[in-house]
């Protein structure tokens, strides 16, 4: 028979678990915890590689320093999580060209000036035309410069905070704190849930909580939720919380049953996803400058985003001889769809370009493909650029009994780590409050009986 319980989550990465601690802290203790994988994390998720821990999804603390204390800052210091300050500010005088020099100061400031007051425009254009893109007219990136492309990179694919207003520097404050524990940032999410779940030998193995459970198939009616998974078992529960991503809700890896609401399937196919990879690569010695000022450097090709941002891993891990690339959306589906050593190649060749032919080969890659991840599809979801309160409220409002949480439905604070964690915990108190609603209404028709 079905196992049955209260309710249903689906997802144990951060925002699943956040919403299981309020629902377990607040005594409802029967909640079943199915995860498509073997571990807990979901985006948050560590790999060791080349002797050290690396981060392939959420490697920072975004927003510290501010007039309020992130919330993940928070609970980063209580499970004394390793971090250290992440200084993006001189990234743009360390951009090299292809024959490996760097560009002057004056050209610099020049060009981030105007690349930052192009952008600025775009937005008041943009907020003017109640988020109408035809109005805003942009020369097609095959007319900026290679410098152009790798300031308007950086701008743009990494959010910084002279472009955009965003609430997570509004609030918590400019600064970014890189993770670089051995433990991983997933350390943060075990100190948090071990309050709640059955812990052993460092491992979650709360019976709640169940691996390698991939949902496929959900049924919903008043009357409650049902589930099956892939390997066939059966799942009941008056209330279910869904904390897959964006990625997969647009995906058809879930079927509903019956669909979803129109009102739904539109917020859901509205929200884009970004693509964001980071290739990790092994030395056997260092080659690059490790001064100060110098973690993070840029390469300007003629394509935008081809191998641009780099960052050294000698102040997380010294002598670790290690390096970072971002790619994003495009380069990342192209470059996951070839093999590592076309990518570690390509990745070589830049290099060459910046720092002569003589540096030694890689001798390790790794390239992690979130866009193919069924269980991801994609890494973080971004909101339309104006969005308005009716999308706002569609992609986070429940459907029946059907509640959704995730990165994806913080208003605030989407596509971060902190962003997740603060929906798990408002879907997880919304919840309890229709559950408080519905004990109400059960008591008052069995009084009238
Ligand atoms: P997830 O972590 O995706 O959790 C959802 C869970 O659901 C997963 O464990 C998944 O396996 C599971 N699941 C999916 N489908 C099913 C199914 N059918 N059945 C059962 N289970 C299922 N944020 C920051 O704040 N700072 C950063 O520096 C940062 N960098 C990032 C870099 C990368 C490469 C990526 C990918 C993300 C980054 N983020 C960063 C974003 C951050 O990682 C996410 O916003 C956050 O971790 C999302 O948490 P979540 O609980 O909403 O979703």
């Amino acid at each position: 028979s079905p196992s049955s319980s209260s309710v249903i989550i689906v997802g144990a990465g951060v925002s699943g678990l956040s919403a299981a601690k309020v629902l377990i802290e607040n005594g409802v203790e029967d909640v079943v915890i199915l995860e498509a994988s073997d571990r807990i994390g979901g985006r948050i998720r560590k790999q060791d590689f080349g002797g050290v821990s690396v981060e392939l999804g959420a490697g920072w603390i975004v927003g510290v320093g501010g007039r309020e204390l992130n919330p993940v800052l928070d609970l980063a210091l209580k499970s004394n999580l390793r971090t250290i300050f992440s200084d993006y500010s001189n990234a743009r005088y360390n951009i090299y060209d292809r024959s490996g020099k760097i560009f002057p100061r004056g050209l610099v400031e020049e060009t981030y000036k105007k690349e930052v007051e192009s952008a600025v425009q775009k937005l008041k254009k943009l907020e003017a035309g109640g988020g109408d893109f035809s109005n805003v007219t942009e020369p097609p990136t095959t007319q900026k410069t290679p410098i152009e492309l790798a300031i308007d990179f950086t701008l743009h694919d990494f959010e910084m905070p002279e472009v955009e207003p965003i609430s997570t520097f509004l609030d918590y404050g400019e600064r970014e704190f890189l993770v670089a524990d051995e433990r991983g940032y997933e350390h943060m999410l075990y100190k948090m849930a071990e309050d709640v779940l059955f812990t052993s030998e460092g491992k979650l193995l709360d019976s709640r909580l169940k691996f390698n459970k991939v949902v496929r198939e959900l049924q919903h009616s008043r009357n409650g939720v049902t589930v099956m998974t892939e390997d066939g078992c059966v799942f009941q529960a008056n209330y279910m919380i869904l904390s897959v991503s964006i990625g997969v809700l647009q995906s058809n890896l879930i079927a509903f049953n019956p669909p979803l609401p129109r009102w739904k399937t539109e917020a859901i196919q509205k929200c884009d996803v970004i693509v964001y990879t980071k290739i990790f690569l092994k030395f056997p010695y260092k080659f690059w400058p490790c001064g100060p000022g110098q973690e993070f450097f840029l390469y300007a090709h003629e394509r935008r985003g081809y191998y641009t941002f780099w960052q050294h891993m000698e102040n997380a891990y010294p002598g670790s001889n290690m390096l970072v690339v971002t790619l994003t959306n495009g380069e990342s589906k192209r470059v996951e769809a070839q093999s590592d050593k076309e990518t570690l190649n390509e990745a070589m060749a830049a290099l060459k370009d910046m720092f002569g032919p003589d540096i030694p080969e890689a001798t390790d890659i790794l390239v992690p493909r979130w866009w193919n991840n069924r269980f991801q599809r994609g890494s973080y979801s971004n909101y339309p650029m104006i969005s308005d309160n009716q999308f706002v409220h569609d992609i986070k409002n429940p459907v029946g009994r059907l509640f959704f949480t995730g990165e994806h439905t913080s208003e605030k604070f989407s596509g971060y780590v902190h962003g997740g964690h603060l929906a798990g915990i408002e879907t997880g108190k919304a919840l309890l409050e229709e559950m408080e609603k519905e004990k109400e209404r059960t008591s008052e028709s069995e009084n009238q009986a």
